[in-house]
């Protein structure tokens, strides 16, 4: 057998590329980070090779007694780096990503077209949540559920409970979710159990952005408050790509949701688990158990607070004046340009983050905001004094923007024409004659 150098020198070359681009940029994505090499072995060892559908002790194939120890291995990890009790809890670490492992609580708990709410997406919330426009269900979630987003207040840049609390009121929705891809605060669940509580929801916190935070509980903790609890594995986590949806073990609304979020999974909506993935699952929830990881939790959000009082000294505005977590959400539309320039100019500077729609915006194409993560640089070894440095990086980018929008708009020049063209510019005469 050859390694990958010898068996496919253009795969082993794109890889290599890729590599040297990670190492040598700022990562400020907030949902990307760098996981281990341990996670990395187990992601690349043999177990990519076995097929295991069903859970331990009742698979559909044979072969699988180092499986069945790893998956329940797996799922000992995830209830413990949760702090979460075997008899009230339980887990299904096989959700390929986020959005299956979303998808597949809906297929659990709701008939189609029931009605659900989350955070709108312009607002922070992320697509699987029941994103639609006024012309299409660009979601699947909104294409078989009947979703009713809730918002920000645009003047605090917080979550609108008042509204929520009147929307679902009429609403009556089944299954309230909080959560979101762009929120720089914590969510206030007791507030959303008492909304769901007074119309009969079920209440799901998906945690895919903070999940590595709440292990470390340096934000509030979801599981205090919800029935259902959904997360991605790769992102504060700092494990392989993959997602795992936890369940209380009592039923909730008359619903078992051991059996309907087991039996969604598999078979409903997925066939044999990414046993590679568990694999790697599993070290980074060993991991996520240490002191270490506490401590590196901890530095993500300082680090974040660090970015976030920087750019508010260089006076940008930040949607809800600062941060809980692992993001900052800049809104630039105060200085007249968007996110999508300053994500281009950055880019070159090998800064990587990306736009964001911020609450207002007009264009979904063309949003007025960035959104800055810390949790990649900080595994880096990134600290408060290198958080400051780069908020100073990015103004820099800024400023390029603006003065490259200006150029490119065609008003400077326009503006040295009209100066050429007039009595005032002495070589006017020379140049007609
Ligand atoms: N949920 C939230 C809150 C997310 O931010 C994301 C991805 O960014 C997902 C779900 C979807 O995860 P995946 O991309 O793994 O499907």
């Amino acid at each position: 057998d050859h390694g990958l150098g010898e068996a496919d020198p253009e795969v082993r070359a794109i890889i290599n590329k890729e590599k040297e681009r990670q190492f040598k940029s700022l990562e400020l994505i907030a949902s990307e980070n760098f996981t281990s090499r341990a996670v990395m072995e187990a992601v690349g060892s043999c177990l990519t090779n076995k097929y295991s559908e069903g859970l331990p002790g009742k698979r559909y194939y044979g072969g699988n007694e180092y499986i069945d120890e790893l998956e329940i291995l797996c799922q000992k990890r995830a209830l413990a780096a949760f702090h979460l009790d075997e008899n009230k809890w339980g887990v299904n670490v096989q959700p390929l990503s986020g959005s299956p492992a979303n998808f597949e609580v809906y297929t659990a708990i709701l008939n189609p077209h029931d009605r659900i709410m989350g955070l709108d997406l312009p607002h922070g919330g992320h697509l699987s949540h029941g994103f639609m426009t006024p012309k299409r269900r660009v979601s699947g979630t909104s294409i078989y559920f009947e979703s009713m987003p809730y918002r920000l207040d645009e003047s605090t840049g917080l979550v609108d409970y008042d509204m929520l609390e009147k929307t679902a009121t009429l609403f009556r929705p089944k299954l309230i979710i909080c959560g979101a891809s762009a929120y720089p605060r914590d969510f206030d669940y007791p507030r959303m159990r008492k909304i769901a509580d007074a119309v009969g929801a079920f209440l799901m916190m998906d945690m895919a952005h903070i999940s590595g935070l709440v292990a470390a509980s340096v934000v509030a903790d979801p599981f205090e408050y919800c029935d259902i609890v959904t997360t991605t594995t790769h992102k504060s986590l700092r494990g392989p790509r993959g997602g795992m949806i936890f369940f209380k073990k009592d039923p909730v609304l008359g619903v078992d949701l051991e059996s309907a979020i087991n039996n969604a999974v598999f078979p409903g909506l997925q066939g044999g688990p990414h046993n590679h993935t568990i694999g790697g699952l599993a070290v980074c929830l060993q991991h996520a158990q240490s002191p270490e990881f506490k401590a590196y939790q901890n530095q993500v959000v300082s680090n974040c607070r660090a970015l976030a009082r920087r750019l508010v000294e260089l006076g940008y505005t930040l949607v809800s004046g600062g941060s809980d977590n692992h993001l900052v959400l800049v809104d630039l539309r105060p200085l007249g340009i968007d996110g999508a320039r300053v994500e281009k100019i950055l880019d070159m500077a090998s800064i990587t983050l990306n736009k964001n729609s911020v609450p207002g915006d007009k264009s979904a194409l063309v949003p007025g905001g960035i959104r800055i993560g810390s949790p990649a640089m900080t595994t880096r070894g990134f600290t408060e004094k290198e958080f400051t440095a780069i908020a100073d990086f990015i103004h820099e980018g800024v400023q390029i923007t603006i003065e490259a929008k200006g150029l490119a708009s065609g008003s400077k020049v326009q503006e040295f024409l009209k100066f050429v063209s007039s009595p005032d510019f002495p070589l006017t005469d020379k140049v007609s004659n």
